[in-house]
Order: C-alpha cells, then sequence, then structure tokens
C-alpha cells in the first residue's frame, strides 16, 4: 500500500521514477558540457593479455604452470621419498624442490593434515612452503621464505609458527584453518625482494596470504629470509629460485598446485600528467591557458 501511495505524490510532483531519470540524464548532460575537462596520465600501457580462468578459481588459469595435477612429480627433484596417492603427494623423507624457477609469482596450493591428528604444537602436521631456499654459504645458512603449514586446528604453539605463519615474523592475522581430513588451500601472493649489483637490497620481499578464502597477510613486508636459527637477513641471492616443500616428518598431503608468473605491469610515461579541455591542453601543475 504504501508504494502505491508514494507513486501518486510523486507523480502530482512530475516526479515518477522516469521523470527523474530524465532530470539527471540533463544534469549529466549539462555537467558534462560545463566543466568537460579531462585528466590525461599520459602513459602508454600494454593490452593486458587474455587468460582464460580455470572453471572455479581454485582450477589452473591458462597462463599457469602446472606443478601438481595428481598424476605424478615430473616437475619436482625429489630423492624418491614422495609417493603419489590417491591424487595426493604426500611428504617423503627429505624437502623436494620444482625444477623451474619462480620469483615474484602467484601460488596456489592445498594441503590436507593427517588424520587422525597425532602430537602436539610444531609436532602436529608440520611442513611448509620455501619461497626461494638458498644457502649463504660463508655462514652455511638455510634461507627461504617460509609460510608455515602445521594442523592449527585446536592446536596451540608459537603464534609466529602456526599455520598462515610467516615463520617467525608474522602470525596470520586469524586462524582459519579447517579440521584434519579435510582440505585447506592457500592462495599466495610473493614478492621477490630486488638487489642492487653491489648486493645491497633495494626492495624487500612481500607477502599476501589468503588462506581457505581468509585474508591472513596483507602485502607483509619481510624482514628478511627465514630461519630457524638465525634472525632474518637479506644477504643477496638469485633473482629466481625454486620453490620447494619441507620434509618435516609429518605425512602431509598437496594436491591441485599451480603457479603464475606475475611481471610487473610497466608503462611508458609518453608526455607529461596533462589536463585538456577540448583542443587545449596544459600540464597539471600549471594554469589554464587563455582560450
Ligand atoms: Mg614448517
Amino acid at each position: 500500500m504504501s508504494y502505491h501511495r508514494g507513486h501518486r505524490r510523486r507523480r502530482r510532483n512530475g516526479l515518477c521514477g522516469h521523470g527523474l531519470c530524465a532530470v539527471c540524464v540533463l544534469c549529466g548532460l549539462f555537467y558534462s558540457s560545463a566543466c568537460a575537462v579531462e585528466y590525461l596520465p599520459g602513459v602508454a600501457w600494454p593490452e593486458p593479455e587474455v587468460v582464460t580462468p580455470g572453471k572455479t578459481n581454485s582450477q589452473p588459469p591458462s597462463d599457469s604452470i602446472v606443478l601438481f595435477d595428481g598424476k605424478d612429480l615430473t616437475e619436482w627433484n625429489d630423492d624418491g621419498s614422495w609417493k603419489v596417492e590417491d591424487g595426493a603427494m604426500i611428504v617423503g623423507n627429505r624437502d623436494i624442490r620444482t625444477k623451474k624457477k619462480f620469483g615474484d609469482c602467484q601460488l596456489h596450493i592445498e594441503w590436507q593434515m593427517p588424520n587422525p591428528p597425532r602430537g602436539q604444537g610444531q609436532h602436529r602436521g608440520n611442513s611448509g612452503i620455501y619461497f626461494m631456499p638458498h644457502y649463504e654459504r660463508g655462514r652455511n645458512l638455510f634461507w627461504k621464505y617460509e609460510i608455515q603449514i602445521l594442523d592449527s586446528y585446536d592446536n596451540k604453539t608459537y603464534f609466529d609458527g602456526q599455520a598462515g605463519a610467516v615463520y617467525k615474523q608474522s602470525p596470520p592475522m586469524v586462524n582459519a584453518m579447517r579440521p584434519p581430513g579435510e582440505w585447506n588451500t592457500y592462495d599466495i601472493v610473493f614478492t621477490a625482494p630486488r638487489y642492487a649489483e653491489d648486493g645491497s637490497l633495494k626492495s624487500p620481499a612481500y607477502v599476501t596470504l589468503v588462506h581457505n578464502g581468509v585474508l591472513v597477510h596483507n602485502h607483509f613486508e619481510m624482514s628478511g629470509p627465514t630461519s630457524y636459527i638465525a634472525p632474518p637477513a637479506y644477504t643477496g641471492h638469485a633473482d629466481r629460485l625454486p620453490i620447494g616443500l619441507q620434509n618435516h616428518g609429518h605425512k602431509v598431503r598437496y594436491r591441485n598446485i599451480w603457479v603464475r608468473e606475475i611481471p610487473p605491469i610497466v608503462g611508458t610515461q609518453e608526455h607529461v600528467p596533462m589536463l585538456r579541455a577540448g583542443d587545449l591542453r596544459w600540464p597539471v601543475d600549471e594554469e589554464r591557458p587563455e582560450e
């Protein structure tokens, strides 16, 4: 009933639904002709490539490198101890690394904790995702940018060592863990650090992590690669290195692993940023010229 009363009132004022639209269009025309100034950034951008997404957001897009599709370990260097069973790869006796090397990348990976759970704290379903694993030869330190894998469902440990932690640098913002036996997903955006020619750090590593659809790190700035025994330190390494998975003695299962390389978008500054009105153009930091 209230709809009909309101409708009649608007019609008496000449402002029914259609009338309002007409007024808005007229206002828009007047505004655009009176204030027809356009900002011109002056940057020529490359056209974004067309990528065909997967049928679901968990499935690999057309430009991804599939690291494990449930069949075999051909994309990995392993010692034969990692097994493929029921479409999952199961942690073996050593860490495992990809044959290909990566810098900036987007990684999708699914993982499942042993069920029933056994052990407590760090001794329950421990593994990890290693970006850019490498040795610092002088001190014989093993470095990597590690996102922790752990059974953190009803299992307390130090917070910067629980599932979703940037190991010993930051806990996840929330604990989005699924119970043992269910599959967890990580969608990770990793930005590799940049080094100058003299080995000094130009820009640090960053990580964004979505755990089971829940954001737990938002462009987190890493203070260096991670280590169990040493404080984080940027000591220089190659631009591209493998991705690794940790053996910590627990039979964690992985499936549906794919990665996309994500080169930064680079445009060409063709002219300084300008404003335009009709045939007039002027730099944004200058007065509008007389017509
Ligand atoms: Mg670990």
